[in-house]
């Protein structure tokens, strides 16, 4: 199980995190999968709409809609979801793994709590498995 990020998506993901601070973004991963890993070649933004931004996350379902119709022009599959964790390490909270998921989807947090760190989860049945990041330059 891996998540491989080009290094430009890496920057662009950070930018993201940086920008929203001090709350929480969020969005949708694409690319495409291969065997277990997943391959980040693009990725959605998205609102987030949770009441407490700051430390959690949501997606609004019209929203949600209209990333769909992104992804279908682009023609990517969804391979996750990434959000930040503005002031906490790069560790799902309990409320991030009652979100439902597909195990063979990654589940990136960009942590900016002791400088810039990224996470990768694969989460099945509410608990969290730590995969591989691998930076493409
Ligand atoms: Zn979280």
């Amino acid at each position: 199980m891996q998540l491989t990020i080009p290094q430009c998506l890496y920057s662009q993901l950070i930018q993201e995190a940086k920008h929203h601070f001090p709350q929480e973004c969020c969005g949708y991963l694409l690319g495409s999968t291969q065997g277990q890993n997943n391959l980040l070649q693009s990725y959605i933004p998205m609102p987030n709409t949770h009441k407490t931004p700051q430390t959690h996350f949501a997606f609004d379902p019209l929203d949600q809609l209209q990333a769909f119709g992104i992804l279908k022009q682009k023609r990517l599959q969804i391979i996750g979801v990434f959000h930040s964790h503005p002031n906490s390490p790069p560790i799902p909270s309990q409320e991030d793994l009652r979100f439902s998921f597909f195990v063979t989807q990654s589940f990136l947090i960009i942590s900016l709590k002791n400088g810039i760190t990224f996470a990768s989860y694969r989460i099945n049945a509410h608990k969290a498995k730590k995969e591989k990041i691998e930076i493409l330059s």
